[in-house]
């Protein structure tokens, strides 16, 4: 089976698509998607899990809400774990079950919570005691019990980037491990909870399955602890996590390794589990295909000026992200430089000093693995259009996300009617200038 981004003929490739198709008739920058891909990685996820057999696979919709993308995660029988109500709209407009919707978060509305009971949506995990209290009073005035798991904090440091790690304790989430004994027993009374279990999620693109497992461990000691103070406990949610290799050459657990950690630490547990795999589902299914705009001198290196910038993808700029960068009609030949994008901040650095593929003006180009937290956080930074998405499936491809153009944005601007032009104390100085 063909790799679903190849290079054929020196051409690059998304499945049977040339990427020079999807410049011409979709523009640039613009995310493109394999579909391919997305279900090789589903499918593998749950192929590593295949040694635990009462379990329940949620996309984390934030990694990559498109709903195309979640339309074909849910025929692979994934749900979604969302963190927001505009995420659980996505996926219910993506047909995945309410029941097979978790909602994460540590910042949930009460207006968020009314709209996901009224959907009757499968688990919240609740991420402190006072949550727990309003979402089991608004249930009961309902006449419903909230499925609902506590999350907790286990205190690990997962060993990935500081902005990534949820699970130490200086972090915003979950309730504190060592209090969650006396936080459960209060909630479990409360009548509007079906309260059932426990969730741990430690961070994102975790290279080492170490501190997962310290992690998961610690919960095992939980659940038996909860057990002995007479809780029922059927469900346990251990969250996503699992890194990909973003860099070539480098080596990331595979879902097999992880499958058999899981196994190894839960297999007596005698609970559901839940999965959220986000990054390891969509990161490798899509890049972000860009034109080159110039090639300038620099003090050291040239600068690579492309059509793509941190409003596109913010990975680097938020995390110091790397993403490979590769031609789409590679020569051969190498260049050392610096990639940029257009905006108006040195942080628009994709990379500084890199050995890339040489390219020169008018040549397009793709930075990889950029399916996951990529279009999802895109912005319209310096009024620069919302990226589109494109999705491939062997010889098709499709536009599954429309540029939003400035125009769009332009229009849901008002300008207040005490701001008129009588205002204006003096004329423009470029009006004067030219007059
Ligand atoms: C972000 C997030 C995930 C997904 O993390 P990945 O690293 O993308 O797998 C899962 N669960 C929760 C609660 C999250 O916040």
């Amino acid at each position: 089976m063909p790799l679903p981004f190849e290079c054929r003929d020196g051409v690059l490739y998304v499945e049977d698509v040339a990427l020079p198709a999807i410049a011409a008739a979709v523009g640039t920058p613009a995310y493109v998607y394999s579909s391919a891909a997305l279900r090789n990685a589903a499918r593998a996820f749950r192929a590593g899990l295949a040694p635990i057999r009462r379990k329940h696979l949620a996309f984390a919709v934030k990694a990559n809400p498109n709903l195309a993308v979640l339309k074909l995660l849910a025929a692979e029988g994934y749900g979604a774990d969302i963190v927001s109500a505009g995420e659980m709209l996505h996926a219910l407009a993506a047909g995945m079950p309410a029941s097979s919707i978790i909602f994460s978060g540590v910042g949930k509305s009460r207006r968020e919570l009314s709209t996901a009971l009224d959907a009757g949506i499968g688990q919240f995990n609740l991420e402190l005691e006072e949550e727990g209290v309003v979402l089991a009073a608004m249930a009961a005035a309902r006449g419903q019990r909230a499925p609902a798991v506590l999350r907790v904090n286990p205190d690990i440091d997962a060993g990935t980037h500081a902005k990534i790690s949820t699970g130490r304790k200086q972090n915003k989430f979950g309730v504190a491990i060592d209090d969650a004994l006396g936080i459960y027993a209060r909630l479990s009374k409360l009548e509007g909870l079906a309260l059932r279990g426990i969730a741990i999620h430690i961070g994102s693109q975790l290279s080492d399955l170490g501190p997962l497992e310290i992690a998961y461990a610690r919960v095992g000691r939980l659940v038996s602890d909860l057990r002995a103070a007479g809780h029922t406990i059927t469900h346990v949610d251990l969250g996503g996590g699992l890194g990909l290799s973003y860099r070539p050459g480098d080596v990331m657990p595979s879902p097999a390794a992880y499958g058999a950690m899981v196994w190894r630490v839960t297999r007596d547990w005698n609970v559901a589990l839940m999965f959220e795999p986000g990054r390891f589902i969509a990161g490798d299914a899509g890049v972000l295909l860009t034109e080159v705009l110039w090639v300038k001198p620099g003090a050291v290196d040239p600068y690579v000026i492309v059509d793509a910038a941190m409003n596109d993808l913010a990975r680097p700029a938020l995390y110091d992200a790397f993403h490979d960068f590769v031609a789409v009609r590679p020569t051969g030949a190498r260049m050392t430089a610096n990639i940029a994008g257009p905006v108006c901040e040195s942080g628009d650095t994709f990379a500084m000093g890199r050995d890339i593929d040489a390219v020169s003006a008018g040549d397009l180009a793709v930075f990889r693995t950029a399916g996951a937290y990529g279009a999802t956080m895109a912005s319209t930074y310096n009024c620069r259009a919302l990226v589109p998405e494109v999705l491939v499936d062997g010889d098709r491809f499709a536009v599954v996300a429309d540029r939003i153009a400035p125009e769009a944005m332009l229009a849901a601007q008002h300008i207040p009617a005490w701001i008129t032009d009588e205002d204006r104390t003096s004329e423009p100085v470029l009006a004067r200038k030219a007059a």
